[in-house]
């Protein structure tokens, strides 16, 4: 398997590719293909090299697009970081992934430089010291980046090397011809992405992505999402997460146009629709809720909204069937390479809490705690088998090893299937309270909570507590002015549940703290109820 883009250029070189939003720049297959071409000889020319770990620290721009199809030109493991990270999130990354080359841009060098440091710093001093200082400072030293600009419309970038003394040089790469790159041979299983997963349940894990887990993935998505080449999919997610650079990736398999706008906000995404004719784009809840906020509806190009990263309310999927928004509610996780169940509008409309049966290829089982499958109407934990799944996180066998079973991957969420297989996510396995001995399902308090008509929205978390072992605590966002009244909420919760659910503490606030990929920030939430005691509520 050679990378993706060499194959669509030789076959539709003319091809719309990319558009970057905004500038309205357009880039045909042919175009790209040059760029990449281009791209993979500096990176080569600066010692990149098949088989290294190449980090990438960008903003979504045109240069990062190049980049992801010039790693798997090169035969190079691809790490996209978070362009947000802090130096010491960065180091930390870069030393899990074993990553020899950062490639950054002109605003996240900084950090990067910094990151670098830290570890080279780290392992002068775990090495106990013959090394001097002054090498140390040599190890940051400006002079070993190699600083491009490799195209006329694009930003400068560097290329960092991370602890190879060898490739200590200055080069300016735009004056240097490009080394000739001959296209990498990809076996199947070899590691075409390290992505880090989001983090919200501990530090974000190192998750292999193989060559065909991303072929499986995007041939299971397009069959169940339908397929026209004349598509333009709209990222403006992050590229450093799976539902920001799987469209990228797909660009080239399907023939279909990328839109890249390089950071989100709800008005222009929805100008971007409208002016660029977009007909597919993934988005989490937040965002989708925020677009229609501001237009109500969205433009009528649109064929498909992949809405997923977290649990969609059953508000928004009938706010989508009032405004006739082709939602596609999908379940997926950095381990499968995205989806793994996805709902179809009509399915959705029918079933808002639900995602819609498993993709092609992709078997679900439920377990129980012993590990025991489940039938239909009972819920448990999801696990997976499929082609998409990850062969394991990189540099942690022991985290691997937990994650897999006699029936596959075990996602750590916990889920119930229907008798025609149709799959809801309820929480996750982590999200589980235990107060006072009892059980509680955050996911139940929460729907009841949401269904009291001054509450918009709700988290429920366990929060240590002497008496109680953890104490069932709900953050709560009003759907009016002013906050509910606390008395009355309480009073709705007890008609609705068991004395042992009903939460002890109740707290308000103007929105629920979330993570970048829009699940609910849960150890923000439980932060802000443990220090948060002018909303305790009476016991029980
Ligand atoms: P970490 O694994 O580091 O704790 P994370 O699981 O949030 O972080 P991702 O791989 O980005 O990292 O997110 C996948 C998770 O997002 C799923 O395991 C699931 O908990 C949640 N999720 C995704 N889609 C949905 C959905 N439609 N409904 C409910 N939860 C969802
Ligand atoms: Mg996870």
């Amino acid at each position: 398997m050679r990378d993706f883009l060499s194959h669509r250029a030789r076959i539709e070189p003319d091809g719309e590719a990319l558009v970057i939003a905004g500038s309205g720049d357009g880039y045909t297959f042919g175009n790209l293909d040059t760029l990449v071409d281009d791209l993979a000889g500096r990176l080569a020319a600066a010692g990149v090299e098949p088989g290294d770990h190449l980090g990438a620290v960008l903003r979504s721009r045109l240069e990062y697009v190049c980049l992801i199809h010039a790693a798997m030109r090169l035969g190079a493991t691809l790490v996209p970081m978070g362009d947000g990270l802090t130096a010491r999130e960065l180091a930390g990354q870069i030393d899990a992934a074993d990553v020899t080359s950062v490639v950054c841009g002109e605003d996240t060098e900084a950090a990067v430089i910094d990151a670098v440091s830290r570890i080279e710093g780290a392992e002068a001093g775990a090495d106990d010291s013959d090394e001097p200082a002054a090498d140390a400072e040599a190890d940051t030293d400006p002079e070993r980046e190699s600083e491009f600009e490799f195209a006329p419309d694009s930003e400068p970038i560097t290329v960092l090397a991370v602890d190879d003394p060898s490739t200590e040089r200055a080069v300016a790469l735009s004056e240097t011809p490009a080394e000739e790159v001959t296209p990498a041979e990809w076996a199947l299983d070899g590691t075409q992405l390290i992505l880090f997963t989001s983090g919200t349940t501990g530090d974000p894990k190192a998750v292999r992505l193989t060559v065909e887990n991303l072929l499986a993935s995007a041939v299971a998505s397009v069959f169940r999402l339908g397929f026209d080449p004349t598509d333009r999919w709209l990222v403006t997610l992050s590229l450093h997460h799976m539902g920001g650079i799987a469209p990228v990736l797909r660009m080239p398999l399907y023939g279909m146009a990328v839109v890249l706008r390089e950071s989100f906000a709800a008005g222009p995404a929805v100008d971007d629709i409208d002016r660029y004719d977009v007909t597919a784009t993934s988005l989490v809840p937040t965002m989708l809720d925020r677009m229609l906020d501001r237009r109500g509806t969205l433009p009528e190009s649109l064929r498909v909204v992949l809405l997923g990263g977290a649990p969609a309310s059953a508000e928004l999927i009938e706010r989508c069937q009032a405004y006739s928004v082709p939602v596609h509610p999908t379940y997926g996780m950095t381990e499968t390479a995205s989806q793994i169940a996805t709902a179809r509008p009509r399915e959705a409309f029918a079933a808002p809490d639900s995602v819609g049966r498993p993709l092609l290829f992709t078997e679900v089982t439920v377990v129980d705690e012993a590990g025991a499958s489940l039938p239909p109407g009972e819920p448990g934990e999801i696990v997976v088998d499929a082609p998409t799944v990850t062969p394991g996180y990189y540099g942690n066998a022991a985290a691997t090893e937990d994650a897999f079973g006699p029936f596959g991957f075990h996602t750590g969420d916990v889920g119930v299937r229907d008798e025609d297989g149709s799959l809801t996510v309820l929480n996750r396995l982590d999200d589980r309270i235990v107060s006072g001995g009892e059980n509680v399902d955050p996911g139940e308090v929460v729907e009841v909570l949401r269904g009291h008509s001054d509450v918009a929205d709700a988290a429920v978390v366990g929060v240590p507590d002497a008496e109680w072992g953890e104490r069932v605590s709900a953050l709560v966002v009003g759907a009016g002015e002013g906050d509910p009244d606390r008395a009355d909420l309480l009073d709705f919760a007890r008609e609705r549940l068991a004395a042992y659910k009903i939460p002890k503490t109740v707290a308000f606030a103007d929105a629920l703290p979330r993570t970048v990929s829009g699940t609910i920030d849960r150890a923000a939430v439980r932060d802000r109820l443990s220090r948060d005691d002018d909303g305790r509520a009476p016991a029980g």
